[in-house]
Protein backbone atom coordinates (compact mmCIF):
# COMPACT_ATOMS: atom_id res chain seq x y z
CA UNK A 1 0.00 0.00 0.00
CA UNK A 2 1.96 3.29 -0.90
CA UNK A 3 1.76 5.83 2.09
CA UNK A 4 -1.54 8.04 2.72
CA UNK A 5 -1.13 11.09 0.76
CA UNK A 6 -1.10 14.86 2.72
CA UNK A 7 -4.67 16.03 3.01
CA UNK A 8 -5.96 19.77 4.44
CA UNK A 9 -9.15 20.63 5.04
CA UNK A 10 -11.79 22.38 2.95
CA UNK A 11 -13.60 25.31 5.31
CA UNK A 12 -16.40 22.19 5.93
CA UNK A 13 -13.80 20.38 7.58
CA UNK A 14 -14.15 17.58 5.34
CA UNK A 15 -9.74 16.61 4.27
CA UNK A 16 -8.88 16.42 0.93
CA UNK A 17 -5.27 15.25 -0.67
CA UNK A 18 -3.59 17.74 -1.53
CA UNK A 19 -2.54 16.24 -5.15
CA UNK A 20 -5.43 15.78 -7.17
CA UNK A 21 -5.47 14.28 -10.73
CA UNK A 22 -6.85 16.51 -13.82
CA UNK A 23 -8.81 15.49 -16.61
CA UNK A 24 -8.70 18.13 -19.31
CA UNK A 25 -8.04 16.74 -22.92
CA UNK A 26 -8.75 13.73 -21.52
CA UNK A 27 -11.96 12.11 -24.05
CA UNK A 28 -10.92 13.77 -26.97
CA UNK A 29 -8.93 11.00 -28.85
CA UNK A 30 -10.88 7.39 -28.36
CA UNK A 31 -7.12 6.36 -28.75
CA UNK A 32 -6.08 7.22 -26.20
CA UNK A 33 -8.91 6.18 -24.08
CA UNK A 34 -7.75 3.24 -22.84
CA UNK A 35 -4.47 5.05 -21.74
CA UNK A 36 -6.27 7.71 -19.31
CA UNK A 37 -8.58 5.34 -18.00
CA UNK A 38 -5.79 3.04 -16.39
CA UNK A 39 -3.99 6.43 -15.81
CA UNK A 40 -6.82 7.73 -13.73
CA UNK A 41 -6.81 3.83 -12.18
CA UNK A 42 -3.12 4.21 -11.37
CA UNK A 43 -3.62 7.34 -9.53
CA UNK A 44 -6.65 5.90 -7.27
CA UNK A 45 -4.25 3.39 -6.29
CA UNK A 46 -1.24 5.30 -5.74
CA UNK A 47 -3.83 7.32 -3.32
CA UNK A 48 -4.55 9.94 -5.14
CA UNK A 49 -8.24 9.82 -4.52
CA UNK A 50 -9.19 13.94 -6.16
CA UNK A 51 -10.37 13.71 -9.45
CA UNK A 52 -10.98 17.03 -11.22
CA UNK A 53 -13.29 17.55 -14.57
CA UNK A 54 -15.86 19.20 -16.14
CA UNK A 55 -18.72 19.31 -18.32
CA UNK A 56 -16.91 21.55 -21.05
CA UNK A 57 -13.67 18.63 -21.21
CA UNK A 58 -14.16 16.85 -24.60
CA UNK A 59 -17.92 18.45 -24.00
CA UNK A 60 -18.59 15.54 -21.60
CA UNK A 61 -15.93 13.30 -22.32
CA UNK A 62 -13.76 13.47 -20.01
CA UNK A 63 -16.97 13.24 -17.27
CA UNK A 64 -17.17 9.86 -19.21
CA UNK A 65 -13.27 8.74 -19.07
CA UNK A 66 -14.08 9.55 -15.43
CA UNK A 67 -16.78 7.40 -15.03
CA UNK A 68 -15.01 4.31 -16.24
CA UNK A 69 -11.94 4.86 -14.30
CA UNK A 70 -13.59 5.34 -11.04
CA UNK A 71 -16.55 1.82 -11.83
CA UNK A 72 -16.78 0.06 -8.55
CA UNK A 73 -14.22 3.07 -6.23
CA UNK A 74 -17.00 5.75 -6.33
CA UNK A 75 -16.47 5.71 -2.63
CA UNK A 76 -13.08 6.44 -2.42
CA UNK A 77 -12.78 9.37 -4.88
CA UNK A 78 -13.64 12.69 -4.27
CA UNK A 79 -15.36 13.92 -7.48
CA UNK A 80 -14.69 17.85 -8.85
CA UNK A 81 -16.61 18.96 -11.83
CA UNK A 82 -17.40 22.40 -13.25
CA UNK A 83 -20.36 24.30 -14.69
CA UNK A 84 -19.87 26.09 -17.48
CA UNK A 85 -21.29 30.26 -16.85
CA UNK A 86 -23.38 29.99 -19.75
CA UNK A 87 -25.25 27.08 -17.80
CA UNK A 88 -25.21 28.85 -14.45
CA UNK A 89 -28.25 29.87 -13.89
CA UNK A 90 -31.07 28.40 -11.74
CA UNK A 91 -32.96 26.24 -14.17
CA UNK A 92 -29.23 25.89 -15.99
CA UNK A 93 -27.22 24.37 -13.12
CA UNK A 94 -29.87 21.86 -12.03
CA UNK A 95 -29.91 20.67 -16.15
CA UNK A 96 -25.92 20.87 -16.36
CA UNK A 97 -25.59 19.10 -13.24
CA UNK A 98 -28.20 16.13 -13.98
CA UNK A 99 -26.16 15.88 -17.12
CA UNK A 100 -22.70 15.34 -15.58
CA UNK A 101 -24.14 13.07 -13.12
CA UNK A 102 -25.33 10.56 -15.96
CA UNK A 103 -22.33 11.16 -17.56
CA UNK A 104 -20.03 10.17 -14.25
CA UNK A 105 -22.12 7.38 -13.56
CA UNK A 106 -22.83 8.68 -10.09
CA UNK A 107 -25.62 10.09 -7.93
CA UNK A 108 -23.45 12.94 -6.47
CA UNK A 109 -20.85 15.58 -7.29
CA UNK A 110 -18.32 15.80 -3.94
CA UNK A 111 -17.51 19.53 -5.05
CA UNK A 112 -19.01 21.20 -7.83
CA UNK A 113 -17.61 24.52 -9.22
CA UNK A 114 -18.76 27.19 -11.65
CA UNK A 115 -16.14 26.99 -14.17
CA UNK A 116 -15.50 31.03 -13.93
CA UNK A 117 -17.48 34.56 -13.99
CA UNK A 118 -20.22 35.23 -16.25
CA UNK A 119 -22.90 36.78 -16.95
CA UNK A 120 -25.46 35.23 -14.52
CA UNK A 121 -26.04 37.31 -11.08
CA UNK A 122 -23.59 35.13 -8.70
CA UNK A 123 -26.29 35.26 -5.95
CA UNK A 124 -28.71 32.80 -8.29
CA UNK A 125 -25.48 30.47 -8.97
CA UNK A 126 -24.91 29.85 -5.25
CA UNK A 127 -28.65 29.82 -4.70
CA UNK A 128 -28.71 27.07 -7.32
CA UNK A 129 -26.24 24.98 -5.83
CA UNK A 130 -27.17 25.44 -2.11
CA UNK A 131 -30.37 23.65 -3.60
CA UNK A 132 -28.15 21.06 -5.69
CA UNK A 133 -26.59 20.49 -1.84
CA UNK A 134 -29.96 20.13 -0.25
CA UNK A 135 -30.82 17.86 -2.80
CA UNK A 136 -28.00 15.60 -2.23
CA UNK A 137 -26.51 15.73 -5.90
CA UNK A 138 -23.77 17.84 -4.85
CA UNK A 139 -21.81 17.65 -1.83
CA UNK A 140 -19.91 20.74 -2.10
CA UNK A 141 -19.93 23.79 -3.85
CA UNK A 142 -16.73 26.65 -4.86
CA UNK A 143 -15.91 28.58 -7.79
CA UNK A 144 -13.30 28.93 -10.35
CA UNK A 145 -10.89 31.39 -11.82
CA UNK A 146 -12.05 34.00 -9.30
CA UNK A 147 -9.87 36.93 -8.18
CA UNK A 148 -10.00 38.60 -5.45
CA UNK A 149 -12.63 40.81 -6.02
CA UNK A 150 -14.73 38.40 -7.07
CA UNK A 151 -14.42 36.14 -3.85
CA UNK A 152 -15.18 39.44 -1.67
CA UNK A 153 -18.26 40.01 -4.12
CA UNK A 154 -19.13 35.77 -3.29
CA UNK A 155 -18.52 36.12 0.44
CA UNK A 156 -21.31 38.81 0.81
CA UNK A 157 -23.72 36.68 -0.44
CA UNK A 158 -26.54 35.14 1.18
CA UNK A 159 -25.03 30.89 1.23
CA UNK A 160 -21.80 32.63 -0.24
CA UNK A 161 -19.73 31.76 2.58
CA UNK A 162 -20.67 28.23 2.01
CA UNK A 163 -17.57 28.56 -0.48
CA UNK A 164 -15.10 25.64 -0.25
CA UNK A 165 -12.38 26.09 -3.04
CA UNK A 166 -11.20 28.56 -5.52
CA UNK A 167 -9.57 26.55 -8.68
CA UNK A 168 -6.60 28.73 -10.31
CA UNK A 169 -3.65 28.98 -12.49
CA UNK A 170 -0.89 28.64 -10.26
CA UNK A 171 2.50 27.56 -10.49
CA UNK A 172 5.94 28.62 -10.69
CA UNK A 173 5.38 30.83 -13.80
CA UNK A 174 2.17 32.04 -12.48
CA UNK A 175 2.94 33.48 -9.46
CA UNK A 176 0.47 36.09 -9.72
CA UNK A 177 -2.14 35.22 -6.67
CA UNK A 178 0.47 35.43 -4.33
CA UNK A 179 0.17 38.54 -4.49
CA UNK A 180 -3.19 38.97 -2.78
CA UNK A 181 -5.69 36.45 -3.41
CA UNK A 182 -3.82 33.44 -2.03
CA UNK A 183 -3.38 35.45 1.37
CA UNK A 184 -7.18 36.60 1.06
CA UNK A 185 -8.14 32.59 0.70
CA UNK A 186 -5.35 31.68 3.49
CA UNK A 187 -7.47 34.43 6.00
CA UNK A 188 -10.59 32.51 5.33
CA UNK A 189 -9.11 28.96 5.69
CA UNK A 190 -10.40 28.53 1.70
CA UNK A 191 -7.97 26.14 -0.09
CA UNK A 192 -6.77 27.37 -3.24
CA UNK A 193 -6.41 24.48 -6.34
CA UNK A 194 -3.90 24.63 -8.28
CA UNK A 195 -4.39 24.02 -11.83
CA UNK A 196 -1.78 23.57 -14.87
CA UNK A 197 0.64 22.82 -12.37
CA UNK A 198 3.29 22.02 -14.33
CA UNK A 199 2.26 24.82 -16.97
CA UNK A 200 0.44 22.23 -19.33
CA UNK A 201 3.86 20.36 -19.36
CA UNK A 202 6.50 23.31 -20.64
CA UNK A 203 7.63 23.17 -16.67
CA UNK A 204 8.92 19.83 -17.14
CA UNK A 205 11.45 21.06 -19.31
CA UNK A 206 12.73 24.50 -17.66
CA UNK A 207 16.46 24.24 -17.36
CA UNK A 208 16.81 26.05 -13.59
CA UNK A 209 14.09 23.38 -12.49
CA UNK A 210 16.39 20.79 -13.68
CA UNK A 211 19.32 22.00 -11.76
CA UNK A 212 17.44 21.88 -8.71
CA UNK A 213 16.06 18.81 -9.43
CA UNK A 214 19.67 17.16 -10.11
CA UNK A 215 19.86 17.75 -6.33
CA UNK A 216 16.55 15.18 -5.22
CA UNK A 217 17.21 12.58 -8.31
CA UNK A 218 13.77 13.72 -9.89
CA UNK A 219 12.75 15.21 -13.05
CA UNK A 220 11.88 19.05 -13.03
CA UNK A 221 8.18 18.56 -13.24
CA UNK A 222 8.44 17.07 -10.03
CA UNK A 223 10.02 19.88 -8.58
CA UNK A 224 7.57 22.04 -10.41
CA UNK A 225 4.88 19.95 -8.01
CA UNK A 226 6.59 19.79 -5.20
CA UNK A 227 6.42 23.75 -4.98
CA UNK A 228 2.87 23.86 -5.63
CA UNK A 229 2.45 21.68 -2.86
CA UNK A 230 4.58 23.31 -0.61
CA UNK A 231 2.65 26.06 -0.47
CA UNK A 232 -0.11 25.99 2.39
CA UNK A 233 -3.79 25.93 1.91
CA UNK A 234 -3.18 24.70 -2.09
CA UNK A 235 -3.71 21.66 -4.05
CA UNK A 236 -2.21 20.62 -6.95
CA UNK A 237 -4.14 18.78 -9.80
CA UNK A 238 -1.53 17.84 -12.41
CA UNK A 239 -2.64 16.04 -15.81
CA UNK A 240 -1.16 12.68 -16.57
CA UNK A 241 -2.22 10.40 -19.41
CA UNK A 242 0.54 8.21 -19.07
CA UNK A 243 1.15 6.22 -16.04
CA UNK A 244 4.35 6.86 -15.52
CA UNK A 245 3.47 10.61 -15.30
CA UNK A 246 1.17 9.64 -12.29
CA UNK A 247 3.82 7.66 -10.71
CA UNK A 248 6.49 10.89 -10.85
CA UNK A 249 3.40 13.05 -9.73
CA UNK A 250 2.85 10.50 -7.19
CA UNK A 251 6.35 10.46 -5.78
CA UNK A 252 6.59 14.17 -5.67
CA UNK A 253 4.95 13.89 -2.67
CA UNK A 254 7.78 12.60 -0.93
CA UNK A 255 10.42 15.41 -1.87
CA UNK A 256 11.47 17.62 0.49
CA UNK A 257 12.51 21.14 -0.94
CA UNK A 258 15.33 22.80 1.09
CA UNK A 259 15.49 26.52 1.94
CA UNK A 260 18.39 26.25 -0.78
CA UNK A 261 15.45 24.71 -3.40
CA UNK A 262 13.26 27.33 -2.16
CA UNK A 263 15.53 30.39 -2.88
CA UNK A 264 16.97 29.13 -6.11
CA UNK A 265 13.54 28.73 -7.39
CA UNK A 266 12.82 32.40 -6.20
CA UNK A 267 15.42 33.92 -7.93
CA UNK A 268 14.43 32.02 -10.98
CA UNK A 269 10.63 32.37 -10.82
CA UNK A 270 10.36 36.30 -8.74
CA UNK A 271 7.20 36.50 -6.93
CA UNK A 272 4.91 39.13 -7.80
CA UNK A 273 5.55 42.50 -6.17
CA UNK A 274 2.57 44.36 -7.15
CA UNK A 275 -1.10 43.08 -8.24
CA UNK A 276 -2.00 41.63 -11.39
CA UNK A 277 -5.49 40.65 -12.66
CA UNK A 278 -5.40 36.90 -12.41
CA UNK A 279 -4.31 34.93 -15.00
CA UNK A 280 -6.72 31.98 -16.82
CA UNK A 281 -5.78 29.18 -19.63
P1 LIG B 1 -0.79 20.52 -16.32
O1 LIG B 1 -1.35 19.56 -15.38
O2 LIG B 1 0.11 21.59 -15.82
O3 LIG B 1 0.02 19.76 -17.48
C1 LIG B 1 -0.47 18.62 -18.13
C2 LIG B 1 0.62 18.18 -19.11
O4 LIG B 1 1.81 17.88 -18.37
C3 LIG B 1 0.26 16.93 -19.89
O5 LIG B 1 0.79 17.08 -21.18
C4 LIG B 1 1.02 15.82 -19.15
O6 LIG B 1 1.43 14.78 -20.01
C5 LIG B 1 2.22 16.56 -18.62
N1 LIG B 1 2.70 15.98 -17.37
C6 LIG B 1 1.98 15.60 -16.28
N2 LIG B 1 2.78 15.08 -15.35
C7 LIG B 1 4.04 15.12 -15.85
C8 LIG B 1 5.31 14.71 -15.36
N3 LIG B 1 5.44 14.15 -14.15
N4 LIG B 1 6.40 14.90 -16.16
C9 LIG B 1 6.27 15.47 -17.38
N5 LIG B 1 5.11 15.88 -17.89
C10 LIG B 1 4.00 15.71 -17.14
O7 LIG B 1 -1.92 21.26 -17.17
P2 LIG B 1 -3.49 21.22 -17.27
O8 LIG B 1 -3.99 19.93 -17.77
O9 LIG B 1 -3.88 22.47 -17.99
O10 LIG B 1 -3.98 21.45 -15.75
C11 LIG B 1 -4.29 20.39 -14.87
C12 LIG B 1 -5.78 20.25 -14.67
O11 LIG B 1 -6.33 21.43 -14.12
C13 LIG B 1 -6.58 20.08 -15.96
O12 LIG B 1 -6.43 18.80 -16.54
C14 LIG B 1 -7.96 20.42 -15.48
O13 LIG B 1 -8.52 19.33 -14.77
C15 LIG B 1 -7.67 21.61 -14.57
N6 LIG B 1 -7.77 22.92 -15.26
C16 LIG B 1 -8.74 23.78 -14.85
C17 LIG B 1 -8.90 25.00 -15.47
C18 LIG B 1 -9.98 25.95 -15.01
O14 LIG B 1 -10.26 26.93 -15.70
N7 LIG B 1 -10.57 25.70 -13.87
C19 LIG B 1 -8.05 25.39 -16.52
C20 LIG B 1 -7.03 24.50 -16.89
C21 LIG B 1 -6.90 23.28 -16.25
P3 LIG B 1 0.60 13.42 -20.26
O15 LIG B 1 -0.85 13.76 -20.26
O16 LIG B 1 1.11 12.95 -21.57
O17 LIG B 1 0.94 12.46 -19.14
Amino acid sequence: MPSPVRTLKLPSGEAVAVLGQGTWKMGEDPRRRADEVAALKLGLDLGITLIDTAEMYASGGAEEVVAEAIAGRRDETFLVSKVLPSNASRAGVKRACEASLKRLSTDRIDLYLLHWPGSVPLSETVEAFETLKREGKIRHWGVSNFDTDEMEELVGLKGGGNVQTNQVLYNLSRRGPEFDLAPWCAERGIPLMAYSPVEQGALAHNARLEAVAARHNATAAQIALAWVMAQPGVIAIPKAGRQEHVRQNAAALDIKLTPEDFADLDRAFPPPTRKRGLEMI
